[in-house]
């Protein structure tokens, strides 16, 4: 598939990897386009128009029924589960519908593309529903996902798609941070979270990284308390402290005050203030 670009506004790395992959032979038939929200949702929307596009040469030709539909968001062969407009976006029959649907024939364009945006909110027992079709695949249908981190997915996930560096503030953190303010949740007093937080609001990149290490550390807390495996941060002691200390339903609501603050930051909300509200956000979800 020969992609055009066109005036459309993207990384000059990812686009020049993009064509190359889509142009061979056997095109990919999972993506993870990685980096800030907005710019992979883009990029995301612009390759599913490609992938339904009716023109014979370079694609998206933008005037064909397929490309129109596609824009307007009411193309039947284009379907989407939103992650970052919503986090529990992708329940683990959400993600079986979709393989589901992905075995039926599209309606009008030459194949299907499923658009898994924010992924690294997908739960691992989802991921591992989605690993299914990603490991034998109908012909004809592209996954295009999207993820601030591609280390937010299980490897055997991350195995299965080919990996495209967006752009866009895709945030590097500080491990050691994030394991800190962790530990902090349920320190007796709030002025050890308080301190461990501190300065981060400096840094919205660095502030943006630490809170989605968070995210991975809290979730692998919730796999813990389980019975499951810590597989997503790599950070196994940090997760099982706070396994051990906190219930589900606390950990579940710190994971989505993580999430909320994570969106915040990526609209733009001032850095302090937001700090010290996630930082008692943190402390009530921990029932502190
Ligand atoms: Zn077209």
């Amino acid at each position: 598939m020969n992609l055009r670009f066109g005036g459309f506004q993207a990384n000059e790395n990812v686009k020049r990897s993009l064509s190359l992959a889509f142009g061979q032979e056997r095109v990919p038939h999972a993506v993870l386009l990685e980096g800030g929200a907005a710019e992979t949702a883009a990029l995301a929307r612009f390759l599913a128009q490609a992938w339904v596009c009716l023109a014979e040469g370079a694609k998206p030709c933008g005037t064909c029924s397929g490309c129109v539909k596609a824009r307007a968001g009411s193309h039947p062969d284009i379907l989407m589960l939103d992650g970052d407009a919503d986090p529990r976006a992708f329940p683990v029959d959400a993600v079986r519908r979709v393989r589901a649907a992905a075995w039926v024939r599209p309606n009008e364009a030459p194949g299907k593309a499923f658009l898994l945006l924010g992924a690294q909110n997908m739960s691992e027992i989802s991921q591992n529903a989605l690993l299914k079709i990603l490991e034998e695949p109908p012909a004809g249908v592209l996954f295009i996902l999207t993820a601030a981190s591609a280390s937010a997915l299980l490897p055997t996930v991350r195995s299965r798609v080919q990996v495209f560096p967006a752009g866009g503030g895709a945030p590097s953190g500080d491990w050691e941070r994030a394991e800190k303010i962790a530990s902090a949740v349920t320190a007796p007093g709030e002025a050890d979270l308080m301190f461990a937080f501190a300065g981060l609001e400096k840094d919205r990149r660095q502030m943006g990284g630490v809170l989605q290490q968070l995210l991975l550390i809290f979730r692998d807390a919730l796999a813990l308390r389980s019975g499951g495996k810590a597989l997503l941060s790599g950070r196994g002691d940090a997760a099982a402290a706070l396994g051990g200390a906190l219930t589900r339903r606390s950990l579940m609501r710190m994971a989505q005050e993580t999430e909320k603050a994570r969106r915040a930051l990526e609209r733009n909300a001032n850095a302090a203030l937001l700090g010290a509200a996630f930082c008692s956000g943190l402390r009530a979800a921990a029932g502190r």
